[in-house]
C-alpha cells in the first residue's frame, strides 16, 4: 500500500500506518493521497453537524482522505492512527469489500462499521475503544469486541446499527 501526503505534520503518521497496515493484504492495492484542511465548516455537505466535527473523511468521487486538522490534532498520536487507519477501512470496504459475502439491504453493515471491524483486525480494537464510547456508546463497543468472530460481529451488530439509522440512538 502506498499513502501520499504533501502535508509535512502527515508525513510521520503516513509513514506508521502505512508500514503497520502493509502486513494484511486486503491493503495492497491502497493507493491513496492524504491531505489536511483547517476545518470542515466549508465542506460540501458541512451542513451536518456531525461533519463538521469528524475527524476525518474518505472521499470516495475524489479518492482521497481529508484530514480535519481542528479536530484531528487535537487526539492522542494512537487515536490519529486509528483514525487515518479507519479511512483506510472505508477504502478497503468500497475497493476490496467487507470480510464476508454481504447480504441483501437492509441485512448489511454499512462501510463506516466494517471499516471499524478492518481497523480492530489491524490492531486498533483498544484505541477504537477509546474513540467510539463517547461517539457511537458503550454497546457499540461491546460488538466491536467480537470482531474476532465475523457472524457473531455481524449478528449482534445489525440490529445496532439499524436503530442506528432509523434514529432511535440517542447517544
Ligand atoms: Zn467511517
Amino acid at each position: 500500500m502506498r499513502l501520499h501526503t504533501a502535508d509535512p505534520e502527515l508525513e510521520e503518521l503516513c509513514r506508521t500506518v502505512e508500514a503497520k497496515l502493509s502486513a494484511y493484504n486486503e491493503c495492497d492495492e491502497i493507493d491513496l493521497t492524504v491531505s489536511c484542511r483547517d476545518t470542515f465548516e466549508d465542506l460540501e455537505g458541512a451542513t451536518v453537524r456531525a461533519l463538521r466535527e469528524t475527524y476525518a473523511v474518505y472521499r470516495a468521487d475524489v479518492g482521497d482522505v481529508l484530514i480535519n486538522r481542528a479536530e484531528f490534532f487535537k487526539q492522542d498520536m494512537d487515536l490519529q492512527e486509528y483514525i487515518l487507519a479507519h479511512e483506510i477501512g472505508e477504502v478497503v470496504c468500497k475497493q476490496v469489500g467487507p470480510p464476508v459475502e454481504e447480504e441483501p439491504p437492509p441485512f448489511r453493515l454499512s462501510c463506516d462499521t466494517w471499516a471499524d471491524w478492518y481497523t480492530c483486525k489491524w490492531g486498533y480494537l483498544e484505541s477504537a475503544l477509546r474513540l467510539r464510547a463517547t461517539g457511537y456508546g458503550s454497546e457499540y463497543c461491546e460488538y466491536l469486541k467480537l470482531w474476532e468472530s465475523v457472524s457473531d460481529f455481524r449478528e449482534r451488530m445489525l440490529p445496532w446499527y439499524h436503530r442506528k439509522v432509523s434514529g432511535q440512538l440517542n447517544e
